[in-house]
């Protein structure tokens, strides 16, 4: 079985996920926390060590559960589900080598906001993903399309301000950076920035 195929197989296998839900981390945490625990960042390798990307700990767990990835470093917690003991993955790496395409990135609005780290590409100002919009620099009223390069995580206040305006018919509304495409270059600079802190993740990113 193909990778691909191997994951789509595990995304609707959802026994494994289950027990990944019903999970819950020993150490004495609450059962909160350990939904906060589940969403944690895990550092994906490819078979050749190179960091290809970030997912939420819980599908790091299926991965592995699954036998498509293995825990190459763990991060201190251990979860009880039924019968089993699950030692959380801080970095997984898959078993079989995954070409990455260049630009395989979707266009969507969770990835725009991952592009833009969450900030309002106008004021400046830092959200959580529910209380941020996207914003069409050249409104769609006016022939702007969706692409990459013509949607910006936006604030409510600053959508609302902006409406059916192009930047030039404004004066005090300016883009803090030009929207490009989420690249591989992107991903590594995202995952240098939140493994700079962990020591498990950071001798995979910083060679
Ligand atoms: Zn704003």
């Amino acid at each position: 079985m193909s990778l691909g195929k191997a994951m789509i197989h595990a995304r609707k296998q959802k026994s494994i996920a289950r027990v990944a839900a019903a999970a819950h981390a020993s150490e004495a945490v609450s059962p909160a926390h350990s939904n906060h625990i589940l969403q944690m960042p895990v550092l994906v390798l490819n078979a050749s060590y190179e960091p290809i990307n970030i997912c939420g700990a819980r599908r790091a767990l299926v991965l592995v559960l699954k036998g498509i990835a293995r825990t190459e470093e763990e991060h201190g917690l251990t979860l009880h589900a039924q019968r089993s003991h699950v030692a959380m993955p801080s970095v997984i790496r898959l078993l079989e080598y995954r070409r990455i395409p260049h630009q395989t990135r979707a266009l969507s609005r969770k990835n725009i906001l991952l592009r833009d780290r969450n900030t309002c590409q106008y004021c400046g100002v830092v959200l959580p993903a529910n209380e941020l919009t996207l914003d069409h620099v050249i409104p769609r009223s006016r022939g702007g399309n969706s692409t990459w390069e013509n949607l910006v995580a936006c604030c409510h206040a600053c959508n609302r301000r902006k409406g059916n305006r192009l930047l030039h018919e404004l004066d005090d509304m300016n883009l803090m950076r030009e929207p490009r495409a989420f690249s591989l270059h992107t991903s590594r600079q995202i995952m240098r920035m939140l493994g700079r802190g962990d020591d498990r993740w950071r001798k995979y990113l910083f060679y």
